[in-house]
This record gives C-alpha cells, structure tokens and sequence, in this order.
C-alpha cells in the first residue's frame, strides 16, 4: 500500500558510495533523501569528536543548499590501543604508503598487526565497538543529534567479502543468533544494519525526526 504522507527533505552530507547505501536503505520510507551536490568540495574533518567531524559536513551542505542536511561520522574505539582509532579511525593507517590506495586494506592490517603485537589473542583482549553519531542541521540553527553503538571484537583474520572498512574484522556482540561468530562481511545488509551503529543511530534519528518540525 503506498502512503500519501510528504516526507520530509534531507541533503545527504555524505559523498561515501559506502555510507550512502546503507543510508539510504535506512532512511527509506522516512525521509527524502537528495544526493550530495556534487560541486561541494569536502570538508576538511580537523574536529576532535565525531559530533564536530559530523557537524563541519552537515553545516557545509546546509550553507551551501539552504536545506536541511543530514551528517554521520563513525570511530572505532578497540580497548586495548586506547586514542588510536576513535575520531581518526579513517586515518588509522595513514602513515603508510599503501594508505593512500587502499585506506580500509592498510588501517585493517595495521590493527591486525598492533593486536598481534601486544599479544591480544582472546575475544577480551579483542574487544572493540563502533560509535556513530548522525546529525541534522536545520536553517533555523537547531539540531537533532543521536547516536549507534555496536559491541564486539576484533577477529584473528578477516572474514568475510561484503560491506566495508573493518567489517572483515569485526565480530558484532551479539551476533544474529546464538553463537554467530560471524563478521560483518559475511552478514546480508538486513543482518549488518540490524546490528550495526549506523543501523541504531538511524534508527534513532527516525524515531527523533516526526517530533522536530519542519
Ligand atoms: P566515517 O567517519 O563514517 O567515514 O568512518 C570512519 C572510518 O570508520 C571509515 O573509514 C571506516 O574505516 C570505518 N567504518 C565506519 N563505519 C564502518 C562500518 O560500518 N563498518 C566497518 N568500518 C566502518
């Protein structure tokens, strides 16, 4: 059955192929989602939390549209390498070559080798999760900002063809069943946004969004 109800307009702030399928996904059927103007050039993420990093994207799409934009950043924050990752997970690796090519094969082989270093065997010893905050900036200057989190840990290896970044090496707690050792990579997309940070923080900001008026 297809509703009449007008959906509200959001400007996607995010120009990631990656990012923007699972958003639009979870978006689906809750707001209307336009495309990143394509002229906009990045901003620069210098802030030092996720809600800066994701408020600098929202607020350069709402000035340069006039419309509502809607901004995520995600850290990945693993217990026992304490301010490595976090709001710089992007730029983990960069201080490797390879970086520049292939940024989410070389910030997973870097993490793989500083857990091997430090002798991190078991799943403690492992323990990770993502954040992800989402923010929607309005013209009038108020926001909405929610938030995702996603317990697991780091696999021994990676697992898994689907998804993205670190999904080959993350093991969501718990998984869709009892038991499921699986990595991200290797859930369908329904099971990952289940799941996953961005599913719950998206989720959160459908749920914020009837009650902020446009
Ligand atoms: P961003 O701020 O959303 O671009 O995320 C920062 C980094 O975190 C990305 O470059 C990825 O390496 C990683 N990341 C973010 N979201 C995910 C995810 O859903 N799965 C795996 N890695 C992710």
């Amino acid at each position: 059955m297809t509703s009449n109800r007008v959906l509200p307009t959001l400007v996607c702030a995010s120009a990631n192929p990656d990012k923007v399928y699972e958003i639009e996904q979870l978006l689906d059927g809750v707001v209307r989602l336009l495309p990143r103007p394509s002229e906009i050039p990045d901003v620069v993420e210098d802030a030092d939390t996720l809600v800066g990093n994701a408020r600098l994207k929202a607020m350069a799409i709402l000035q340069a549209t006039g419309l509502p934009a809607v901004a995520d950043d995600t850290g990945m924050f693993v217990d026992a390498l304490p301010g490595e990752l976090g709001v710089r997970t992007a730029r983990y690796a960069a201080d490797r070559p390879e970086h520049a090519e292939t940024p989410y094969a070389a910030n997973r082989a870097k993490l793989l080798e500083a857990l091997q270093e430090k002798g991190c065997v078991s799943e403690a010893e492992r323990a990770a999760h993502f954040v992800t905050v989402v923010i929607v900036c309005f013209p009038d200057g108020s926001e909405i900002i929610v938030e995702g989190r996603c317990d697991g840990h780091i696999a021994l290896a990676e697992r898994g063809s689907r998804g993205f970044g670190f999904d080959p090496l993350f093991v969501p707690t718990p998984g869709v069943f009892e038991g499921d050792e699986r990595t991200f990579a290797e859930m369908s997309d329904d099971e990952k946004n289940e799941l996953s940070h961005r599913g719950r923080a998206f989720r959160a900001l459908a749920t914020t969004l009837p009650t902020h008026p446009f």
